[in-house]
């Protein structure tokens, strides 16, 4: 059985509702993290998980709005494990660098803790897997493969199919169309996008704005994608700009125009589970 919950929702704009981007894949008492952004550890806790229960945290890409709260994981695994238990990170080259630039972050913390308890005797840690292309995580029949993805300038970024039980889940992560997007999404039961609305973003006045149109998919794209790739469920996830309250069946619409499947928009904490 594998179940997905879109614990954060939201994109760099704050919404008082969406949390940031942040997806949990639950798989027989397996649990995989994939980004970690603004308010991630307050919705794992909401959805019952905790951050020393995760199999691994794996990431779409370096980005703030995806990775913000990468170091309260961090941190809130170290101080309620009770064994020593570096947590698995997945990513694209460059997240090695960035895991440790975080510990180095958390460098004053981590003396306060450790001078105060005497049994917490190690420094909180990372196990880092770089990956641009191929298998990124496995265990118990539980397959997770990379795919190169197009979010340049940033780069490199990578997309993720998780396989189990003859299911399949792709996430994406923030992206254009492309032919590795394709081949995490081919035959998907569920595919999650982050998109945008173009008609809204071009409707704001502000160069930086415009600026995120050419490195994103529209709701349009996310749906040509899934019909494409034959997948049964689109879930659209950080939406650009915030929905308006009764706007969400547009953005519905506009992927739907595009791919007879089901599409939802994901709010916060949105799950679906599959037998
Ligand atoms: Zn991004
Ligand atoms: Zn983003």
């Amino acid at each position: 059985m594998i179940e997905v919950v879109t614990l954060g929702t939201g994109s760099p704009i704050p919404d008082p509702n969406r949390a940031g981007a942040a997806t949990l894949v639950r798989i027989d008492g397996h649990q995989l993290l994939f980004d970690c952004g603004r308010a991630v550890v307050m919705r794992l806790a909401a959805a019952g998980s905790l951050p020393m229960l995760l199999d691994a945290v794996l990431l779409t890409h370096l980005h703030s709005d995806h990775t913000s709260d990468f170091n309260d994981v961090i941190t809130t695994r170290w101080i309620m494990a009770p064994v020593e238990s570096p947590l698995p990170v997945v990513g694209p080259p460059g997240t090695r660098r960035f895991a440790d630039r975080t510990l180095a972050m958390l460098t004053d913390d981590v003396g306060y803790r450790r001078d105060h308890h005497a049994d917490l005797a190690w420094d909180p840690s990372c196990s880092v897997t770089e990956v641009v292309d191929g298998l990124a995580w496995e265990a118990d029949g539980i397959r997770v493969t990379a795919a190169p993805t197009d979010h340049r300038p940033v780069a490199p970024t990578i997309g993720y199919r998780i396989e189990a039980g003859g299911r399949a889940v792709a996430i994406a992560g923030d992206t254009v169309p492309c032919e590795g997007l394709d081949r995490i999404c081919a035959g998907a039961d569920v595919y999650v996008q982050t998109v945008l609305r173009d008609d809204l973003v071009r409707s704001v006045p502000s160069p930086r704005f415009q600026d995120v149109l050419d490195y994103h998919s529209t709701c349009e794209d996310a749906g040509r994608t899934a019909r494409r790739a034959g997948v049964q469920t689109l879930v659209l996830t950080h939406p650009v700009p915030p929905p308006a309250p009764g706007t969400e069946d547009e953005w519905v619409a506009a992927a739907a125009a595009h791919f007879d499947g089901e599409v939802v928009l994901a709010h916060d904490l949105w799950s679906v589970t599959l037998s």
